[in-house]
């Protein structure tokens, strides 16, 4: 198969490529190389492979290509005639770092590793000219990186604006809808008040029941489209506040009161600790009867039957928002997993365990679209204070509880 091969004069072929070198080096390269030819698409040399050998592009066209995790092939770059490659693996003594396609029918001289070690530990310029090509590859690595880099960095952020966008247009249907839902809700919530107070529906007590079922449903609708067009706001970043000095010890009591029912029926236990010594924090009460709210109704869904939910309340004076109210609700349910921890805030965000359970706004593990702690932290924020949540894990046998923390300033700034 050698003798259909062109005839390369070896010696004057490498000259000009590796130049500088003695004649007797020259002599030496020239005897150890043989002439390879390789049709389209053929390997050269294997990524992985052991490096025996140091390759010359005689003519033709070769491409260098890196092999991705997918099993894909990455063009690194094309070398043509004159060009050599396979060098590295030979200096770094590792296997081939890439492999070597011919592009077209391409020729090559193929230099063993032996021959080419001993001519490169006698020649210093032999030395110097893989050095400078080895340089070269890497600047040119480089700069090929940090365009890719630009280039996936662009990519990226037209990615990012088309979703914000996606996800302002889905913003926005809610929000209408909610909207345009929560007008005939409330209609029907006032018919229903009239049917419950009808004569007849007063007299007859299965009425009477099925009236008041209405009316606890199209209430729970209700809250739920409030919910939804407040957690709009949020997103779309147009809470108005409203500042008042506020008491939280009168917010927890309106609080402590509205779940009255539910604290007992299911026998736990809500305990306000130290909020009628804070002062009045200049705040929304509306907003921060919301916030805290979500956060009561919270330690209710994920706290069993029997159990303790705690508000502690405290002055704190912070390095970056200055004096501050502290509250902390802590329950004793069945706790929050860490990778959780921060996308519990996350509007629409519910942990798997839990997207489930039960229906009912107070029960055990009661199902919830996931807005309420998207819309405690947007008011908080709105109030330029901060709002975080603790637990050492989930674990629904042990209950190892949740803690979730607010400050807000009393300054009055956000
Ligand atoms: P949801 O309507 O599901 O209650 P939230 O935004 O209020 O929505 O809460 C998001 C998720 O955070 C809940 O689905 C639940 O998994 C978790 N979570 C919130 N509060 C607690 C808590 N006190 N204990 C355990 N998990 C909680």
């Amino acid at each position: 198969m050698a003798d259909d091969l062109p005839q390369v004069d070896t010696k004057e072929f490498l000259r000009p490529i590796l130049f500088g070198l003695a004649e007797e080096e020259l002599d030496d390269l020239a005897r150890a190389a043989v002439v390879r030819s390789f049709s389209p698409g053929a390997a050269i040399c294997r990524e992985g492979e052991p490096a025996g050998a140091f390759f010359v592009v005689v003519s033709g066209r070769v491409a260098i290509l890196k092999q991705l995790d997918d099993q894909t092939e990455r063009l690194l770059h094309h070398a043509g005639p004159g060009e050599f490659f396979g060098e590295m693996a030979i200096v770094q003594e590792s296997g081939r770092t890439a492999t070597v396609r011919a592009v077209e029918p391409t020729l090559v001289l193929e230099i063993g590793r032996e021959e080419f070690l001993s001519v490169l530990g006698r020649s210093p310029s032999l030395a110097v000219r893989i050095l400078v090509h080895l340089t070269d590859r890497l600047r040119s690595a480089d700069q090929q990186a940090i365009v890719e880099l630009r280039q996936a960095n662009e990519e990226l952020r037209r990615a990012f604006a088309r979703l914000e966008r996606l996800d302002r247009t889905k913003s926005d249907f809610i929000q209408v809808s909610a909207h345009e839902l929560r007008t005939p809700v409330a209609a029907l919530k006032g018919y229903a008040q009239m049917m419950k107070d009808h004569p007849v529906v007063k007299k007859d007590p299965s009425l009477s029941a099925l009236v008041e079922g209405v009316i606890t449903s199209t209430d729970r609708l209700h809250r739920i489209f409030d919910n939804i067009l407040d957690l709009s706001r949020v997103v779309a970043g147009g809470l108005e506040i409203h500042r008042s000095p506020v008491s939280l010890a009168i917010i927890f009591q309106g609080i402590r009161l509205e779940f009255s029912e539910a604290l007992e029926r299911r026998n736990l236990t809500l305990e306000l600790v130290g909020l009628s010594g804070l002062p009045f924090c200049p705040a929304d009460p509306d907003l921060i009867y919301k916030a805290f709210r979500h956060l009561v109704n919270n330690a209710l869904k994920y706290t069993p039957d029997g159990g303790r939910i705690t508000v502690t309340g405290q002055q704190v004076s912070l390095p970056d928002l200055g004096d501050c109210v502290e509250v902390v609700v802590a329950d004793t349910g069945i706790g929050i997993a860490p990778e959780d921890l921060d996308l519990i805030f996350e509007k629409f965000y519910r942990t798997g365990e839990v997207a489930l359970h039960s229906s009912g706004t107070v029960n055990f593990k009661g199902g919830g679209p996931g807005l309420g702690l998207a819309i405690a932290q947007g008011a908080v924020l709105a109030h330029g204070g901060r709002i975080w949540a603790e637990s050492p894990g989930y674990d629904e046998q042990t209950c190892p509880g949740s803690r979730f923390i607010v400050q807000l300033p009393l300054g009055g700034t956000g």
